[in-house]
């Protein structure tokens, strides 16, 4: 009889218990958490639940641990110490693979940011095409929650703490997008991080495809590093690389040019032809909450970005916007907005809002902008720009992207973004 361990009883970790104890599997489960035990002993009886420091290691197949717990740095936990050289720890992806290898196909995406958006709109073309394509992995759905066919093709989100937990997981298609820094708790430096980050391309074969967006030199030394070892073809590209006349403009910016083309290069791979990859890149909707056009008229723009939660998913965001109304804050990031000041420039004015906002106005004004309010919350933020927004002569852009973390006043981006469009309709509709 085939045993695992289940450690860490989120989203992921509830859906692989399903699916085990559907297959007969003998579980044992765990998470830190103790309502997060008691609430799956409701649905899953079954499941043996037993402290993970009692459970006998080298009996079980594998542990399938939660990406969300530490496997590394300061704070990694203690399961990855006890099991060593015990039983092998891997995550819900490596485990969907071992089932499906050789049956399906599997497209990794991996980056910093635009993750999401590149994972959905590869998807959306391949589905467009009439692949029998299924999104997952980080974007929200866990592996197994996906349906079990034989000619699958799996888009998979992969965020670094699940790719330190593949081992012989091969992508036939695999994407870095960028790199910059993130997460430096769990890595404790950059250079870690772009190991991690790396290992998308590990298992390559012979016919195996890696796509690497080469605008930044962490990523082109990645590219260079994989150069001699990846058993497939590399393919690289810019985001300048010119391959469409007109812009996408459900798909503003070079940021998300930079994920079109990631989507165009794997779609391309995988043999959609380049018109029919343009047609359905155009015709996708974008994802809710990434500079997602709630507003627009010949006089204003209004753009949710909720889930730039740090500086470098707002930058892209400032780059691509003119005559900004910026609303920022929230709780902030240690760096805070010091490296956005390049484009300070195209801030008409800064609303500055939340646990942040002290803070923010400062450095904004230390730069030489004088012209912003503080608000409490965000919903002060936003009606003082949308009363501004009226007195301008030319077009102008409220812009939401926080650069901070929302949780001083929401439970996470998406209800802050909802937020922000509830506030906009009912100001605008009355
Ligand atoms: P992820 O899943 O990696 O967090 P998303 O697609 O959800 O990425 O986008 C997150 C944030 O990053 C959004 O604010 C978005 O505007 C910004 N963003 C999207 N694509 C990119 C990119 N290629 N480079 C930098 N920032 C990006």
């Amino acid at each position: 009889m085939n045993k695992i361990g289940i450690f860490g009883l989120g989203k992921s970790g509830v859906s692989a218990a399903k699916y085990f104890s559907k297959e007969k599997y003998k579980i044992w489960a765990d998470d830190d958490n103790k309502s997060s035990v008691e609430k799956l002993k409701e649905t899953l009886p079954e499941i043996t639940y037993e402290s993970f420091d009692s459970w006998k290691y080298d009996k079980l197949d594998y542990i399938i641990c939660a990406p969300g717990i530490a496997s590394l740095g300061v704070n990694k936990h203690k399961i990855f110490d006890l099991v060593e050289g015990k039983c092998e720890i891997i995550c819900d992806i490596e485990a969907f693979y071992r089932l499906r290898k050789g049956n399906s196909s599997f497209v990794g995406i991996t980056g910093t940011n635009g993750k999401s958006t590149t994972t959905a709109l590869t998807y959306h073309i391949m589905k467009e095409a009439g692949f029998n394509a299924f999104i997952g992995g980080n974007f929200g759905i866990p592996v197994f929650d996906l349906p079990i066919e034989g000619d699958a093709t799996y888009v998979l989100e992969v965020s670094c703490f699940q790719l330190d937990l593949l081992k012989e997981c091969s992508f036939d298609v695999s994407c870095l997008l960028n790199i910059t820094p993130d997460h430096i708790d769990r890595y404790e430096s950059f250079d870690n991080y772009v190991l991690s980050k790396k290992q998308i391309f590990n298992n390559g074969k012979e016919n195996s495809v890696a796509i690497i967006c080469v605008d930044q030199d962490t990523t082109r030394k990645v590219a260079d590093g994989i150069g001699g070892l990846y058993p497939g073809r590399i393919i690289t590209y810019q985001s300048d690389d010119s391959i469409f006349e007109r812009n996408f403009d459900n798909l503003p910016g070079k940021h998300n040019m930079q994920n079109i083309l990631a989507a165009y290069n794997i779609c391309k791979t995988l043999g959609v032809k380049n018109n029919l990859i343009e047609k359905s890149a155009r015709s996708f909707d974008g994802l809710e909450h990434r500079s997602e056009k709630v507003f627009e008229d010949e006089k204003l723009l209004i753009v949710n970005d909720s889930k730039a939660t740090n500086e470098d998913a707002t930058r892209p965001a400032l780059r691509t916007f003119k005559n900004i109304l910026w609303l920022a804050g929230g709780v902030a990031k240690e760096s805070g907005i010091n490296s956005l000041s390049e484009y300070f420039n195209k801030i008409n004015k800064a609303y500055f809002y939340g646990e942040a906002a002290a803070d923010f106005a400062a450095f904004y004004q230390s730069e030489g902008h004088e012209n912003f309010e503080i608000h409490d919350g965000m919903k002060q933020a936003a009606i003082g720009a949308l009363e501004d927004a009226a007195n301008y002569d030319g077009k102008v852009t409220i812009l939401l992207s926080p650069a901070c973390a929302s949780f001083d006043e929401f439970s996470n981006f998406e209800e802050r973004g909802k937020a922000f469009k509830k506030i906009i309709m009912e100001e605008l509709c009355g």
